[in-house]
């Protein structure tokens, strides 16, 4: 079933004004910026307004990356780069994509962040911060195979129930589709079968998929990829950084894969 549900909540209340954080410009241009965090996190920042998924973690889970101890502390203080955020959207609570107590942290250092997952990971972080108001949580639990939509700061985001890969799995696991300068698609940990993304031929074409580099490593990896998401451009995570350097040259004749390798890391999106 592709039947789709809509929900649109206006949270833009709370958001920080577009434009507001928008002097960073790269290149003449507004901010259209994907930077690493570490594993799965990344911050999105489109013509200034942030996004922060699956970035605030601590301790995470070996062997794959962490947030340095700088980067950590900015995170959970809302200190540049990773200030004025708008918006943290969690995938699952596996505790390589959430810190429930570093998201709570971050949420008290950031009066106009709101948290936007599902019921499962709004619960865990309401428990770690019962003193954030109910106003900074946005908890939308679509039914498997299925999306929703909301918006923050005016930008629409999608979030996509997806089946997550493997072993020890979450009850509720969520991609997210956001439409900013570039329509893009983080998947978290979502298992790699064309009927876990056919929910998105119902919603706007995937411009940057940031993936777990897993999925491209082989051609039929890619060809999944090329059929079942379709994204002009390929942007690797989870990538655990004693890899880092044989998975780089296996993937370094592979066109249009960035794989985020290095804090901070900053990738600039054409627009
Ligand atoms: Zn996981």
């Amino acid at each position: 079933m592709l039947k789709r549900s809509l929900a649109v909540l206006s949270i833009g209340g709370l958001a920080w004004a577009a434009g507001a954080a928008g002097t960073t410009a790269e290149h003449g241009q507004r901010p259209c910026v994907i930077q690493y965090v570490a594993n799965a996190g990344v911050m999105f920042e489109t013509d200034g307004t942030r996004f922060l998924i699956d970035a605030p973690i601590r301790e995470g889970i070996q062997p794959y990356a962490t947030p340095t101890a700088r980067q950590r502390h900015a995170v959970e203080t809302a200190q540049p780069p990773f200030d004025k955020v708008s918006a943290v959207l969690i995938t699952h609570w596996h505790e390589d994509h959430l810190s429930a107590e570093a998201t709570a942290a971050q949420l008290r250092s950031s009066s106009a962040t709101v948290l936007v997952s599902s019921r499962e990971i709004v619960d865990r972080v309401q428990r770690a911060g019962p003193d954030l108001a109910p106003a900074r949580f946005v908890a939308l639990t679509p039914a498997p195979g299925e999306s929703q939509r909301t918006l923050v700061g005016g930008v629409p985001v999608h979030l996509l129930r997806l089946r997550h890969t493997g072993r020890r799995l979450p009850e509720q696991h969520v991609g997210f589709l956001i439409e900013g300068c570039r329509t893009v698609l983080h998947v978290g940990d979502a298992d790699t079968d064309a009927e876990n993304f056919a929910l998105l031929r119902a919603l706007p074409p995937v411009e940057v998929g940031v993936l777990p580099f897993w999925y491209v490593l082989d051609e039929p990896g890619r060809t999944f990829v090329r059929t079942s998401i379709r994204p002009s451009r390929i942007i690797g995570m989870h990538l655990p950084p004693a890899e880092a350097a044989d998975v780089s040259r296996k993937l370094s004749s592979v066109a249009d894969v960035t794989l985020l390798t290095e804090p901070d890391q900053r990738v600039v999106l054409a627009r």
